[in-house]
């Protein structure tokens, strides 16, 4: 049972519009409509006061929206992996508000974190807790495949999702692929699920190896994944003819195109991401084209800061 204002049906609209602006219903249950009265889900922290005759405050079955609600502000300021939010609003008293109402009007999140920064070789967030407990263990789930994870221990973020889906459809039944940079393994179980492919996912931080077994194991594929905990630049160069690398390290991804080439076979394809302005992205181009590939799609994958954003750009090999 879960606490409602019931109110007649005539003066309904006038009872919702105040509660919302008061931040005062549950979005997580439905308004629901009786024959001459409305019940409105309630926050549990909210007190009803306005005494009108024929409202009243009651013990109801809740019945589950189909549609999970946001904060109003909370729109693109938080990412939501499994059961863990994580967000990068710097203003702390925002960050907390926003922290305090996740968990408030979304049962199923169960820790609210602040990332301080991303750093080091592994790409791990500095993360602090706003709300909830403090839990690092997740599953989330992505175009089908379900995935395990530490946000602590290992990189991972749920914006890629969709450019992941995309090029999994890139990728035809049968093609070598080389994730050089996988962490737990998103884009070579999106493809392997999409395709019979052979991918060989590289990463040199053990946590994120790990998982990615575990979520090979746990997930029902159509390719193979063949898994190196390693240093990319060292373990490249045992691949020959191969007809795809990913490079998903978007700060340092340049320094290893080179090597990758050298096992990129004739014709082959680089997914390459890089955090890039605008200028800075056309003499990225410039620099492909001079080292012997073709630009065969540029797309944003979101944006990062005022003026840069995640590029992502498919090369083609023309030539050694
Ligand atoms: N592709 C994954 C994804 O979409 O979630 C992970 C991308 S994350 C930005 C970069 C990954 O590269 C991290 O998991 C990190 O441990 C790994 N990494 C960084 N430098 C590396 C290196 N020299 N060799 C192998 N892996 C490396």
């Amino acid at each position: 049972m879960t606490k409602h204002l019931k109110v007649p049906k005539k003066d309904a609209q006038r009872y919702i519009s105040v509660m919302r602006s008061a931040d005062g219903i549950d979005n997580n249950y439905q308004i629901q409509k009786g024959s001459d009265f409305v019940l409105i889900p309630l926050n549990q922290d909210f007190t009803w006061q306005e005494t009108v005759p024929g409202s009243e405050v009651v013990d109801a079955e809740g019945q589950l929206s189909k549609t999970k609600f946001l904060p109003k502000e909370a729109g693109g300021a938080f990412d939501l992996i499994g059961e863990i939010a994580i967000t990068k609003i710097r203003e702390e008293g925002r960050a907390m508000e926003l922290a305090r109402r996740l968990v408030l009007t979304h049962p199923n999140i169960k820790a609210v974190y602040l990332d301080r920064g991303i750093s080091g070789e592994y790409r791990l967030r500095d993360l602090k807790l706003l709300s909830g407990s403090e839990i690092y263990l997740t599953k989330y789930r992505e175009n089908g495949i379900m995935f395990q994870l530490d946000v602590s221990k290992v990189y991972f973020s749920p914006r890629l999702a969709t450019e992941r889906m995309l090029v999994s459809k890139e990728v035809t039944d049968g093609e070598t692929v080389i994730d050089l940079f996988a962490g737990v393994g998103p884009f070579a179980l999106n493809i392997a699920k999409a395709r019979a492919a052979i991918i060989i996912a590289i990463d040199s931080n053990p946590h994120a190896i790990e998982f990615l077994r575990k979520n090979v194991a746990n997930n029902s594929l159509r390719g193979k994944i063949t898994s190196y905990c390693a240093d990319s630049a060292e373990k490249i160069v045992e691949f020959h003819d191969v007809d795809r690398i990913i490079m998903n390290l978007p700060h340092e991804a340049f320094s290893f195109v080179i090597a990758a080439k050298k096992s990129l076979k004739a014709g082959g394809i680089i997914n390459y991401y890089e955090i890039l302005n605008v200028q800075e992205l056309e003499e990225r181009m410039e620099t492909f084209r001079d080292m012997g590939f073709e630009l065969v799609a540029k797309r944003v994958v979101h944006g990062y800061s005022k003026t840069q954003s995640m590029y992502s750009l498919t090369l083609r090999k023309l030539r050694e």
